[in-house]
């Protein structure tokens, strides 16, 4: 295939990844984004490898067959509550591919000084995300603690790591070769730079980390794109970045943090919360329904433990029947309740939720007193009043759904546990909160089964 040809092929790739991003925006066209997006994908790769017969194309279509088999089955298998963990691992591979095809644009003779230069960005960049990345996907699927690990003179060390760091890449571009010693030392910094990174950033802040490595994902993949010459890969990679940069910016909004404190504050380690005390007061289904029976507005409040349960579909048949009964029924969705951004959404419009009934938490705070009950379903962090009362909790400052000011709140979650954060909540014991234990789904069920009787 002549450059020509491939080239177009590249800009038809590049307005459908558009097309697919727009898409993606809303809801009721996502699926559809998605699809244009992995057309797009699909002929960004087949144009690449059929460039200067980079490949017998046997080889292509086996690769190709056995890609998307891996992709499919995976895709197929994991639980929506881990897709959180499979877009870690997906930045991870992002940043390791970038990696790799960086150290192997170096055995290119004709390299300039600008293309050693996105080489060196491809790897140093490629090497962050992916160590990065790996040790994302351990703290959300809490294969090591989620906790931010701190410890004296971290700052020092990080700032020793990336002197050596841009000491060690000036010294690279400076003479650059395949079998350069500055080239070993800068992959090695960069991933213990990455696992350093993420490191201290723990509880609640994950989401920025995520969005954030995703970002790196991409500038990655766009200087890698550079290195090799590659349009669609430059095209893509910046894409990617700049989705993810805007994610980060929505997320440390959403947490009400700069960047900077994200990342450099070892956020939930350094204070000791005031302990919580009080009384809890358990309310079993019957008495839910009575409640719920008499209510003429209820707000549902969903969080990760709802997706846990799967309740998403038990908690629309619910509304459904609470509408038919008189009451107004809202879904209120905090930003970064579950763990991915718009996990909330993705899971109720799954079950058919109404679109015009999910209010974001700037909507449903001002008239949440008026709110008969708030029901909140397997969420915690989102809803704890010490973000907002207790200067020493470590969530001090990020906005949450204010359900504790709603007439009546139901809790439905297993124990008194914590949430992803790891600090306890004070509305588990006001006056004007029951807590509903058990599963979610269970629950909810059981008080549908109280309202067909
Ligand atoms: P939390 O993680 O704070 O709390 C979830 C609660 O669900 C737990 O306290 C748990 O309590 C309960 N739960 C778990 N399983 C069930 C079940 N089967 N039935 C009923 N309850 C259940 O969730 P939130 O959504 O409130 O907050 C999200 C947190 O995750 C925030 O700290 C956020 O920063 C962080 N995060 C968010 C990401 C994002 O992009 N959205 C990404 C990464 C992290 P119990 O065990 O007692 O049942």
């Amino acid at each position: 295939m002549s450059l020509e040809i491939i080239n177009l092929w590249y800009v038809v790739a590049a307005a459908l990844f558009i097309f697919g991003l727009k898409q993606l925006g809303s809801p009721a066209t996502a699926v559809r984004g998605n699809k244009l997006s992995s057309i797009a994908m699909l002929i960004a790769v087949v144009a690449t490898l059929f460039n200067k017969d980079i490949l017998p194309w046997e080889w292509i279509i086996g690769a190709i067959l056995v890609g998307s088999l891996v992709g499919a089955v995976t895709a197929q298998k994991v639980e929506m509550t881990s897709m959180p963990e499979m877009v870690a691992l997906f930045n991870g591979s992002g940043g390791i591919a970038s990696l790799m095809v960086g150290w192997a644009a170096l055995y290119n003779l004709d390299n300039t000084t600008f293309t050693h230069i996105t080489i060196l960005l491809s790897i140093l960049i490629g090497g962050m995300t992916f160590s990065g990345s790996i040790l994302a996907w351990g703290k959300l699927s809490e294969v090591i603690n989620s906790a931010a690990v701190v410890f004296g003179a971290q700052r020092f060390v990080n700032a020793m790591i990336l002197v050596a760091l841009v000491v060690c890449s000036v010294m690279f571009c400076l003479e650059p070769a395949i079998d350069s010693p500055y080239l070993y030392a800068v992959i090695t910094l960069a991933l213990v730079f990455g696992v350093m990174a993420v490191l201290p950033i723990g509880g609640a802040d994950m989401p920025v980390v995520i969005s954030l490595l995703n970002s790196y994902s991409g500038l990655a993949a766009c200087a890698a794109g550079f290195a090799i010459n590659n349009n669609i890969l430059i095209v893509a990679g910046s894409m990617v970045g700049a989705a993810g940069i805007i994610l980060t910016n929505i997320m440390c909004k959403a947490m009400n943090r700069s960047l900077g404190h994200v990342l450099f504050s070892g956020f939930g380690a350094v204070k000791e919360a005031t302990k919580v005390e009080g009384e809890v007061k358990p309310i079993n289904s019957e008495d839910a329904f009575l409640i719920l029976e008499a209510a003429q507005s209820v707000t549902f409040v969903p969080g990760y433990g709802m997706a846990v349960a799967q309740a998403q579909h038990v908690v629309r048949e619910l509304g459904e029947l609470l509408e038919k009964n008189g009451a107004e029924v809202t879904y209120a969705i905090h930003p970064v309740a579950g763990r991915m951004p718009g996990h909330m959404n993705v899971l109720l419009a799954e079950a058919n939720v109404p679109y015009d009934q999910l209010v974001e938490m700037e909507d449903i705070n001002p008239r949440i007193d008026k709110v008969d009950v708030a029901v909140v379903i397997g969420a915690n962090d989102v809803v704890n009043p010490a973000a907002r009362n207790d200067e020493n909790s470590p969530i001090y400052g990020m906005p949450i759904i204010n359900v504790d000011y709603a007439q009546t709140v139901f809790v439905l979650k297993r124990s008194m546990a914590s949430g992803f954060s790891g600090v306890d909540n004070p509305l588990f014991f006001g006056d004007n909160t029951r807590m509903l234990f058990g599963d979610a789904k269970q629950s909810l069920a059981a008080v549908v089964a109280e309202f067909k009787t």
